[in-house]
């Protein structure tokens, strides 16, 4: 080729673009989930969490961009015809499975004696988001069975062990045969998901009646994630009382459990995991718990795939928020770094601040999981989820969309981690029970269960007297509570303020005293929630830096 044909072939020079941000330990690189989970008494898992945040930073990060590039497919039939309502995964969907339950993500608080279990996992499931939410969802489900199933000890004795023994077996036979066992769930019905009380699925005795005897199910489920489980916590109704079932993929005789998937679901975001309709044609299934105590039981469950829907947002917005500052720290606009110009700063460290607050909400559920056997923790732990529930995933929407605008438009392109945090953020907001759902939940709970109103209050007097700032909207917080008159009217504005002061004393309580002073000042001292509307006089620049990922030699490879 010739100078002249050679220039003119080459248009341009690729500069201005930072480096993709992988090949980095993701523990290591996260000073603010360091910071939180050492303050929640759980620093001995560090070595344990530098090797999973060295796969997440690595190679699951990459199984994420394959497991969401190829989705799950499902095969109704065999060649011959034959029913099979199989969904075949990619193999990056096993390796983020296989590398998650191997870490302790599904069984670490059940079959761990040390203190600050639930905190440690937490951090692995925070990890383990950051490569692939959608595979968090049978992770999650698995984890958050085991109280339900235990409600009924001869279930519980043949299917625990399988689901705490710490492996992951993806191969398509029955759970008899298998080391390592998964659980979905299934109780939404098409006329009705936030009112099981209208399911129509029905339940009759195979032989004999009664707790721990096997029923067959008769009836559908609008959605049922991870259809490829090996179990699902269903609710039926027996004799029009709703009641909870252990439903298996296979039948104790070898057969396949008549569970007929009609489809999956196109879904926005949590591409990797599959959704599915299914039929129960007759399936079998074993009553878990009595008769008529379906919710009591399930909600078992369901409390704790609540709490995990705080830490996969918290995670959402952690990640955004570093690939924001990540991206625009390798970038220059107007002849400057963009991550240092004032109004991006503003922006960012909003970004960080919303991130920070929302996992130390997170971890600080974990840590009262850890002392449910201190009565005011766990009555915490039943108010104050729904809470950061609520809260978590619907900033967690607004917050990855800004994070996806300081990246530019390379951020909104599919090939782009952000653009997949953004499509990811609402679901956890919809399921495991959706805003409103949160909102009339908790204020059930405050009514009838003066413990849980005692346990919150104190979480949030404990703070007073460390900002005045925050001593003036605890007490507006408090008068609202007060106010019994249209309670559910307001429902949203009572949630929102209990959020925001819980998030600020949580801060306050155990954070670093300049995050907490920059949260206080920018969410209770203004009324603007719009992200980079700072005050003026918070160290923008700090809060960014705790968020850059440092990528040396040790962490890198
Ligand atoms: C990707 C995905 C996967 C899912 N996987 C599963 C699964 O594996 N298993 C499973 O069981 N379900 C699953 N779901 C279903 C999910 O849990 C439900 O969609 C959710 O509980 C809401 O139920 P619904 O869709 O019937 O909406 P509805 O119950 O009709 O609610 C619609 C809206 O009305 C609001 N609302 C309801 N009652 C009131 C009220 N009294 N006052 C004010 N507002 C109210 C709700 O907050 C909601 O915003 C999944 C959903 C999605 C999107």
């Amino acid at each position: 080729m010739t100078e002249l044909t050679h220039a003119i072939a080459s248009t341009h020079q690729v500069f201005n673009q930072p480096p993709p941000l992988e090949n980095y330990n993701a523990f290591h690189g996260d000073r603010m989930l360091q910071y939180w989970l050492r303050v929640f008494g759980a620093k001995w898992a560090e070595p344990r969490l530098m090797e999973f945040g060295h796969q997440v930073g690595h190679e699951l990060l990459q199984a994420g961009f394959q497991a969401n590039k190829h989705i799950p497919e499902f095969l109704p039939h065999d060649r011959f015809g034959h029913r099979i309502d199989q969904v075949d995964y990619h193999p990056a969907y096993h390796q983020l499975m296989q590398a998650a339950i191997t870490a302790g993500h599904t069984h670490l608080p059940w079959t761990m004696q040390e203190p600050g279990t639930h905190v440690a996992r937490a951090a692995l499931a925070y990890l383990h988001n950051h490569a692939d939410p959608g595979s968090g969802c049978p992770l999650t489900m698995t984890f958050a069975s085991v109280p339900a199933i235990q409600t009924q000890p001869d279930v519980a004795s043949c299917w625990l062990p399988g689901i705490l023994s710490g492996h992951y077996d993806g191969s398509n036979k029955p759970w008899y045969e298998k080391v390592g066992l998964t659980i979905g769930m299934a109780m939404t019905e098409k006329q009705g998901g936030s009112d099981v009380r209208a399911n129509t699925t029905v339940a009759v005795p195979v032989g004999q009646p009664g707790a721990g005897q096997l029923y067959s199910l008769l009836g559908h489920k609008w959605f049922c994630s991870a259809p490829m489980c090996d179990g699902f916590l269903m609710l039926a109704k027996v004799e029009d009382q709703l009641s909870c079932f252990l439903v298996p993929r296979w039948r104790e005789d070898g057969s396949k459990n008549p569970i007929h998937i009609q489809r999956l679901k196109n879904k926005l975001g949590n591409r990797s995991n599959a959704s599915a309709e299914i039929e129960l044609r007759g399936a079998h299934g074993w009553l878990v718990g009595e008769q008529g105590r379906g919710v009591a039981t399930i909600i078992q469950m369901v409390a704790l795939t609540r709490y995990d829907c705080m830490i996969g947002s918290s995670a959402l917005m952690a990640q955004a928020a570093k690939e924001a500052i990540w991206h625009t720290a390798g970038r220059s606009a107007f002849g400057r770094p963009l991550h240092l110009q004032p109004l991006m700063l503003n922006v960012l460290a909003d970004l960080a601040l919303e991130a920070e607050a929302s996992l130390a909400i997170s971890m600080r559920i974990a840590h009262a999981l850890d002392n449910m056997q201190d009565a005011q923790q766990a009555a915490l732990v039943r108010c104050a989820t729904g809470i950061g529930k609520y809260w978590v995933c619907k900033r967690a929407v607004l917050q990855t969309f800004e994070a996806m605008e300081c990246v530019g438009g390379v951020g909104y392109v599919d090939e782009n981690v952000c653009n997949r945090l953004y499509r990811e953020a609402p679901v956890n907001s919809i399921w495991e029970g959706s805003g409103n759902v949160q909102c009339l939940d908790l204020l059930r709970v405050l009514s009838r269960e003066s413990d849980c109103l005692n346990a919150l209050i104190a979480e949030l007097e404990a703070a007073r007297g460390r900002h005045p700032l925050y001593d003036r909207r605890l007490e507006q917080t408090l008068a609202m509570l007060v106010q019994t008159e249209s309670l559910e009217y307001a429902a949203r504005h009572i949630l929102q303020h209990l959020a925001l002061c819980w998030q600020a004393a949580t801060l306050l309580l155990h954070g670093e005293g300049w995050i907490a002073e920059a949260f206080v000042r920018a969410r209770l001292g203004q009324s603007s929630l719009q992200f980079g509307c700072l005050p003026e006089g918070i160290n923008t620049q700090a809060i960014v830096e705790r968020l850059l990922v440092r990528i040396d030699n040790r962490t890198a490879g």
